[in-house]
């Protein structure tokens, strides 16, 4: 087992002090152009913000249910960063570049009132949104989260077979109840709806095939994503990952696929189209082809700590600025600063050896 450390303390030792009154001191002034680069010219396009900390699911590779245990500290209401907030960072990152926005968690739609969120968004104008959820509550909120202006929505959703999905989730979640809530986002216009599944070694690749004819003709895109060692609880090991590679072989020998191009560069999902033009499929090969060099995504955390790589250690507090009377340009320019000097390329760099480093849990950090 994993040394196991808690979250609070890690979030505690890893948080650069921030001023009380302004900016670190020697951030210069960067007129936001939309056109920001870091230290391996990769532009700042995604945003990922991770809207509450907490799940009703346990999954075993994110929340496993022996470290997200009932007295797990989640954050308390008032560390959260509010609407107002979000809406203010969400204007200031797209003044220097972002385009898409991404609600994450935690699962986001245990946020209450998400749609006003999204309103306050979508006002902004000019963002792609879209949201990442496990589902569950679909059903009763994909109507008002399109009539508030999200675009599209990702469901998460690891198996069909009703008995492996509720091991996975942990909590006796039925596939069903996910299923009805992809047709809910469907009927409400919530298009084209990725679903992503984990492929887990020994737990769930027997589901590969059963998902792919499920969704194969459906319009919506199924992503298989490698298990990957986010956080510093889920006990990961390179033998519990199924390569894409596997996958797509495993795919095509029934079911014949193309390799296609890219919607976009930085698209993480590696997409690959059935012969029979009944739609397409894809891969997200974080652990076997890293995709680091086309990387533009930062995260905000759910307590506004940014951070500008899934696996870092270190995050910056922008909610220490939203709540000192900061400026936008000041705000700005810190972001810029950050942005200027990252150099980040995790997955390019995994070993046994980083394994071990101390990482931030996805839930907190916005996977
Ligand atoms: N609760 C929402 C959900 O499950 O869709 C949003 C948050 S969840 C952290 C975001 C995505 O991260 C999900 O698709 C989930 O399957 C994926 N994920 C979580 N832990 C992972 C891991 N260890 N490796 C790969 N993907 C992971
Ligand atoms: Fe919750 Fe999503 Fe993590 Fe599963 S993957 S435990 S649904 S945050
Ligand atoms: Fe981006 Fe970090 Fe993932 Fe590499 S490891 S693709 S830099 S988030």
């Amino acid at each position: 087992m994993p040394k196991i450390i808690p979250l609070t303390e890690l979030r505690d030792l890893r948080t650069p002090h921030v001023p009380g009154v302004s900016v670190p001191a020697g951030v210069p002034d960067v007129t936001p152009t939309g056109m920001l680069a870091d230290a391996r010219g990769r532009m700042l396009r995604d945003l990922r913000i991770s809207v509450t900390d907490r799940c009703n699911f346990r999954c075993v590779y994110c929340m496993p249910k022996d470290v997200f245990g009932h007295d797990y500290p989640f954050l308390p209401q008032g560390e959260l960063l509010s609407f107002e907030e979000i809406a203010r960072l969400a204007r200031l990152f797209k003044a220097h570049g972002v385009e898409k926005i991404r609600l994450t968690g935690g699962e986001p739609l245990l946020r209450r009132n998400l749609e006003r969120l999204i309103a306050m968004l979508s006002d902004i104008g000019g963002l792609d949104l879209t949201l990442t959820t496990n589902g569950s509550a679909l059903p009763a909120k994909a109507r008002a989260l399109r009539d508030a202006g999200l675009e599209r929505v990702t469901v998460s959703l690891d198996a069909l077979d009703d008995g492996v999905f509720r091991a996975m989730n942990d909590v006796d979640f039925p596939v069903s109840k996910v299923l009805d809530g992809i047709d809910a986002a469907a009927a409400a216009g919530l298009s084209p709806i990725k679903i992503n599944m984990v492929v887990k070694r020994g737990v769930n690749e027997q589901e590969i095939l059963p998902m792919a004819r499920h969704f194969k003709g459906s319009g919506h895109i199924l992503r298989f994503i490698e298990y990957m060692d986010v956080g510093h609880s889920n006990g990961w090991r390179m033998d519990d990952v199924v390569p894409s590679s596997e996958v797509i072989r495993m795919i095509s020998r029934e079911m014949p696929l193309v390799a296609s191009d890219a919607n976009y560069t930085g698209e993480v999902a590696q997409r690959w189209k059935y012969a029979d033009g009944s739609g397409e499929i894809g891969v997200i090969s974080s652990v076997t082809q890293a995709f680091c060099g086309d990387c533009t995504r930062a995260r905000v955390a759910t307590d506004g700590k940014l951070y500008t790589c899934l696996f870092a250690t270190t995050g910056y507090d922008l909610r220490a600025l939203l709540r000192n009377g900061s400026s936008d340009s000041a705000i700005g320019n810190y972001l810029a600063a950050i942005w200027l000097q990252r150099a980040d390329r995790y997955s390019e760099i995994r070993s046994e050896n980083t394994v071990a480093i101390p990482k931030i849990e996805m839930s907190y950090i916005g996977g």
